[in-house]
């Protein structure tokens, strides 16, 4: 069986109290259970704050980003290094909106993937197509070319244990969920892409669904063969949704 994750991206949402009162409200519905692991990523300010809530619960947290470097002169870049000094275990890398809003190409997301693994967290490797792209019939192409920047530069033992989502960007924060169909076929599709170089390797690799995740269709979603959790933004800031996602895994 392989690991099941439900991750939630909080995005540029929070605030000390605000946090405090959700991971407060989310604990007492996430339990340790074996290979299921749920996480919270959440904006860098308040790593220190999540540290000291979540250290030794069922609740294990990352960061939305990492820096291709592991220090010098780049001013406003958080470093591996540095989160996993307060206590990540994973971190988001070539999110659709660090690459539409932020610029990250395939080539710097393969660079910040790589810095991840350097300093021992877990990347959380995201691709997805457009709508303009999934009407224009591209999807496949896309995901293709996503997937093979990073399989080209740390080859299929690159990305063992390393874990990939996929986020169809028409379906993120639009209420707009891929089906589970949909999501099964472009995962399926993502997991040969890696069988291709090897397939033991894409036999365990855990493949997330992101986009509109509700504690009403996650079930549903999860319950497809390439489906092995989900990545949440909206609903992991409510944490009745976000248990619901998580007992749904
Ligand atoms: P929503 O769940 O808000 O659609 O966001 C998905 C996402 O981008 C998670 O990284």
């Amino acid at each position: 069986m392989r690991a099941k994750f439900v991750v939630g991206n909080w995005k540029l949402n929070g605030s000390l109290s605000a946090n405090e009162a959700l991971l407060e409200a989310v604990l007492p519905g996430v339990q340790k259970a074996g290979n299921r692991q749920c996480a919270v990523c959440v904006p860098a300010p308040y790593l220190s704050q999540v540290k000291s809530l979540l250290e030794g619960t069922a609740l294990a947290w990352g960061s939305q980003d990492v820096s291709a470097h592991d220090k010098g002169a780049y001013t406003g870049e958080v470093s591996g290094p540095m989160l996993k000094e307060f206590g990540c275990s994973l971190a988001i890398v070539g999110h659709s909106e660090r690459r539409t809003l932020f610029g990250d190409t395939d080539a710097v997301v393969v660079e910040k993937f790589i810095a991840a693994r350097r300093a021992g967290l877990t990347p959380i490797f995201c691709v997805g197509e457009t709508l303009a792209e999934r009407e224009q019939g591209v999807t496949e192409k896309v995901l293709a070319r996503q997937v093979d920047a990073l399989l080209d530069k740390v080859g299929a033992a690159g990305v063992d244990g390393a874990i990939v989502a996929y986020e169809p960007v028409w379906a993120i924060g639009t209420g707009k969920t891929a089906t589970s169909a949909q999501a099964d076929e472009a995962q399926a599709f993502i997991r040969a892409r890696v069988a291709a170089r090897d397939a033991a390797v894409a036999g365990r690799l855990p493949i997330l669904y992101g986009g509109s995740v509700k504690g009403s269709n996650a079930a549903e979603l999860f319950a497809m063969p390439n489906v092995d959790g989900g990545l949440v933004g909206g609903a992991s800031l409510v944490a009745e949704d976000f248990v619901a996602i998580w007992r749904a895994a």
